[in-house]
């Protein structure tokens, strides 16, 4: 089973998210994965890190793909625990194909994804009614110029709607400048999470123009989600 572990807090994975958690032989889990709900599993349950997972010369998802259908060959319940929803930016398709091809069917559980319940828990809905109609959860892991970007940030640009950004700590310079030359409002409300629903969340409010500077200097480190558009003005 591929189950989306919710966004940190242990109470916000699904009911059979729990329950197929509850029947694993073998729980292969993310660095994000609810740490909460490992410390739980009985201990004849194999619990394999998914960062730790040794490889050589094969990739770090192969070598994941690897293990989940070695265990499942050898007749084990295998969870597949994720942070968050599998299949926003998690490669849980990826997995899925993989088991499918090698003839093991796989169970998907759809989790809490954090793009959407960071934000709430720290105050800020991603939708209200009056001031957008439309909310994009955008990854951050490439420049905008890079190559192999699929973003357009142009678009994003004119857009009057929240954007959702994940994995864009460590650029975030790069995605304000782009969002300001391209028509966002210096102005528009900022809101920053690391760490969201966990008992280490912080949280930062800010405007587009001094967002960078502001995640600078308050030392916010991923994991951390950042939401641009009005109603990241809630909650200040
Ligand atoms: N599948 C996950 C997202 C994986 S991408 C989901 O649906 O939530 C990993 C990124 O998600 C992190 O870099 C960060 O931007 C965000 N993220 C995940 N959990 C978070 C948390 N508890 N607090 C803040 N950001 C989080």
């Amino acid at each position: 089973a591929l189950v989306g572990g919710g966004p940190g807090d242990a109470e916000l994975i699904t009911v059979r998210g729990r329950r197929l958690l509850a029947h694993a032989d073998v729980v292969v889990a993310d660095r994000l994965a609810p740490q909460e709900l490992l410390a739980e599993l009985s201990p004849d349950v194999e619990v394999i890190d998914a960062a730790k997972i040794p490889y050589g010369r094969a990739m770090a998802q192969d070598a994941i793909n690897d293990v989940l259908i070695d265990r499942a060959r050898a007749g084990k319940f295998v969870v597949r625990l994720k942070g968050g929803d599998p299949f926003v930016f998690a490669r849980g398709y990826e997995e899925v194909i993989a088991c499918t091809d090698a003839g093991i069917p796989v169970t998907v559980v759809p989790g809490v994804t954090s793009a959407i319940a960071v934000p709430a828990l720290a105050g800020v809905p991603v939708t209200h009614r009056g001031l957008n109609h439309e909310f994009v959860v955008v990854s951050g892991h490439l420049a905008p110029d890079h190559p192999e970007s699929l973003v357009n940030w142009d678009a994003l640009a004119v857009m009057k709607g929240t954007i959702v950004l994940l994995m864009a700590v460590e650029r975030i310079e790069l995605f304000v400048k782009i969002l300001i030359q391209g028509g966002r409002p210096a102005d528009t409300p900022v809101l920053v999470v690391q760490h969201g629903t966990t008992s280490a969340q912080r949280t930062l409010h800010a405007t587009l123009a001094d967002a960078p500077e502001r995640i600078r200097s308050d030392g916010i480190r991923p994991p951390a989600i950042i939401v641009i558009g009005p109603v990241a003005a809630f909650g200040a």
